[in-house]
């Protein structure tokens, strides 16, 4: 069949299998140039959330920069007669095609990660894996979450906190920038996506592989954050979905305690760069903000997409020379060269004259579009989308 994007508010409903495997290789051909060479680099890394966006391109540093094998966990959608696949999963189905070809090992877990029973069939796996984990990485995004003890099914929600907020957004369909009025969470909505994006799951996950004796002398576990600019304050670092990450962030000490008193290595948060993933597309005002910004850092010439950001977590941070450089709250910042405050004078000065006429001067929403496309493996000049595929058949 011909494969054709189906896009539905902020998701793409269609996948295209042959998109997503070259996407996979440029981020492989990428991370290929960015070797890691230092002697601490990982043999065997766990990315839970491995499927797309940051998870995604984690692995791929870790097999392509680093040479390391990997197991990856993920909750995707196989195709089922004429429905593609989603995304995440063309795209597993494509790295392990990839990484085995290089004679790596890949393999895959598809499942419900904050379940025990995906937690023991990963443990079951990695016991089968060949020996200890040297890297963890922890990188999921999800809306809900049911708790594995009680079974109680948890919501996230993206809500200011303490007052209405209103701002500038942008309705990425309709291409218009317009007025968002959010109201304020309360407590229960506040408390309900703490337990789904804070860091009680990454807890439960190194309890499990501490008690496995699946984690390393010198392990690195790995979780991911995000701060951001004034702009989005209200809605992302002071808002619901902020105050899971600060829980996420006050979780890092108390897991490195635990793996320190096992001597199994340490945790730290990496704050990353606002990026166009599944999971941030869904931000309200979140896709104004990336627009302006891509523009901005490509004429500074400090645009990153997620495998340059986790190359350089790689390169730099976790295995460059000397300690893993962090800030006053112990966490990596891949954030930099965003939060520059040459870049965020820019963004406080457009964003005021941005409107729906002169979007695609202002801002680069058409690099936002482009990307958007890609995630899901569309839109690619090296890909001819008029040939017939079988959205069943093995890549
Ligand atoms: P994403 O939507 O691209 O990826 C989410 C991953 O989680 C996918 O692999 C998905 O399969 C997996 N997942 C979701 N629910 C699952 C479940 N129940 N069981 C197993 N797997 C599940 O998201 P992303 O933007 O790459 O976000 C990853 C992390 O990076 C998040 O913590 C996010 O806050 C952080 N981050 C993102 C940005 C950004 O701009 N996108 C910036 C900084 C930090």
């Amino acid at each position: 069949m011909i494969i054709k994007p189906r896009i539905k508010g902020f998701v793409c409903i269609t996948s295209h299998p042959v998109g997503c495997l070259e996407n996979i290789r440029e981020q492989a051909t990428y991370a290929k140039t960015q070797l890691v060479t230092d002697d601490r680099k990982p043999k065997r890394v766990l990315v839970i959330g491995s499927s797309t966006g940051y998870g995604l391109s984690s692995r791929i540093s870790a097999a392509f920069s680093c040479g390391a094998d990997t197991l990856g966990v993920y909750f995707e959608r196989p195709a089922a007669g004429e429905r593609t696949a989603s995304a995440g999963h063309y795209n597993s189905e494509a790295f392990c095609k990839l990484a085995r070809e290089s004679g790596l090992k890949a393999e895959d877990v598809n499942g419900d990660a904050f379940s025990n029973e995906i937690k023991e069939e990963v443990i079951a796996k990695a016991k089968e894996f060949g020996g200890t984990f040297d890297l963890v990485i922890y990188s999921l995004a999800s809306p809900r979450r049911t708790d594995p003890v009680d079974g109680t099914n948890y919501r996230a929600c993206l809500k200011p906190i303490g007052a209405i907020y209103k701002n500038k957004t942008l309705d990425t369909d309709r291409k218009e920038v317009k007025e968002v009025t959010i109201d304020p969470a309360n407590e229960d909505e506040i408390f309900q996506t703490e337990k789904v994006m804070g860091g009680e799951d990454w807890e439960a996950w190194t309890d499990a592989l501490l008690d496995a004796g699946l984690l390393s002398a010198d392990c690195l576990n790995i979780a991911y954050s995000y701060i951001g600019p004034q702009v989005t304050q209200p809605i992302y670092r002071n808002g619901t979905i902020g105050r899971a990450k600060l829980h996420l962030e006050n979780t890092a000490a108390r897991i490195t305690e635990k793996m320190k008193n096992a001597g199994s290595g340490k945790a730290y948060v990496s704050v990353n760069k606002a990026l166009v993933t599944q999971a941030s597309s869904a931000i309200p005002v979140v896709p104004l903000y990336v627009s302006i910004l891509y523009k901005i850092m490509q004429e500074l010439g400090t645009h990153e997409g997620c495998i340059e950001q986790t190359c350089r977590l790689f390169k730099d941070r976790l295995y460059g020379e000397g300690q893993t450089q962090v800030d006053q709250e112990n966490r990596i910042r891949l954030d930099d060269w965003e939060m520059e405050p040459s870049v965020q004078q820019k963004i406080i000065d457009i964003w005021p004259t941005v409107n729906t006429e002169n979007l695609y001067e202002k801002t680069s929403f058409e690099l936002y579009q482009k990307e958007f496309h890609k995630l899901f493996g569309f839109g690619r000049e090296d890909v001819d989308y008029e040939l017939d595929v079988d959205p069943s058949a093995p890549l």
